[in-house]
């Protein structure tokens, strides 16, 4: 029998709820067009953390200068590590968890503040994608681990392997090197995480990845978490996150972010002001962890902190082609 409250539930998500399975779903939420502000700067701009956020960006450059929206911009711009197996820490070829499983982390988000999220996903190319698809497909924003499988495999998506020898054989010398626990430090991590903003000044961002190297099965970190890993507003700005995803979290670092930036702060501010708070809150941790911020504003400005040397992150606008900055940092 349907409780009220269930049956509460089924009404507030209306019939797209109900018709979800094998068939074609209807789009949750009518997309209304772009209302907010245009950007005041330059635009169309993009920016990508690490080294792996130049190919990314070149891709996200393609749509962005020839008119197309920030939200393709990221989608296509995020494939390109997850799909390249050199990226050990992104998508095919990522590093698995302790048990030797890949296990992917995506979310996406629009000018609009729709977004879609995945967490634990396993045997999926391009879980952006799967991001994407829950954010205008389903009423929902987050779905996990086996159902976000299904729902990928029902959408057409095709199962792989996404760990590659090279990954194999590096697990499998980390379990004959290394005590069977999740070790967190500077290394084994390097989240993508993509903010543009197009033509036309709107926002949207990205924020993919295979998450921390050997963590335990299940463990999820910032990256697919809308206000941790990646936040956009439409009228304000957009930040992203890598890094130690428990210290992200535990601040909800890029939402903290924009909202820093609501405030007055410069991009650069505000990512500082972020990081020093992770400091603050633990700070003999953070001697021992990277993380980094990353982030936008509506006037086209951009900026980044870093708890220590060694982030980098990419830039790519009618002024800047592509180039890698490195990352400000406080320790
Ligand atoms: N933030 C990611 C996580 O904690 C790791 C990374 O940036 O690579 O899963």
């Amino acid at each position: 029998m349907t409780s009220r409250r269930n049956f509460i539930k089924l009404t507030a998500l209306g019939t797209s709820a109900l018709s979800m399975g094998r068939f074609p779903i209807p789009a949750a939420n009518p997309r209304p067009q772009p209302k907010q502000t245009p950007a005041l700067g330059e635009s169309p701009i993009v920016l990508s953390t690490w080294q792996h956020g130049v190919n990314a960006n070149a891709e996200a450059w393609k749509i962005l200068s020839t008119g197309g929206t920030a939200l393709d911009a990221v989608e296509a711009g995020v494939k390109i590590p997850e799909a390249d197996p050199n990226v050990r820490s992104v998508g095919y070829g990522g590093l698995p968890d302790r048990d030797g499983h890949v296990t992917l982390d995506a979310c996406i988000m629009d000018q609009d503040s729709n977004c879609g999220s995945v967490a634990f996903l396993e045997h999926i190319l391009h879980p952006i994608s799967v991001a994407r698809m829950v954010m205008e497909k389903t009423p929902h924003i987050m779905l996990v681990g086996e159902g976000a499988l299904q729902f990928a495999l029902e959408n057409g998506f095709k199962k792989m392997n996404l760990l590659t020898p090279e990954s194999e054989k590096d697990w499998k010398q980390w379990l004959k090197t290394s005590p069977y626990k999740p070790i967190i430090n500077v290394e084994n991590h390097d989240t993508i995480g993509m903010i543009a903003m197009d033509k036309q000044g709107h926002l949207s961002g990205a924020c993919t990845t295979s998450g921390l190297a050997y963590k335990m099965r299940g463990r999820v970190g910032d990256s697919p978490i809308i206000g941790a890993g990646l936040f956009v507003d439409n009228e304000v700005g957009a930040a992203t996150a890598t890094g130690v995803g428990e210290e992200v979290i535990r601040i909800a670092g890029s939402h903290l972010i924009v909202e820093l930036m609501r405030q007055g702060n410069s991009p650069e501010d505000a990512c500082r002001i972020a990081v020093e708070r992770i400091i603050r809150k633990q700070p003999v941790k953070s001697k021992e962890i990277q993380v980094g911020f990353l982030a936008l504003n509506k006037k086209g400005e951009y900026g980044s902190w870093c708890v220590q040397k060694g982030f980098n992150y990419a830039v790519y606008s009618n002024t800047q082609q592509n180039e890698l900055i490195d990352g400000k940092h406080s320790l």
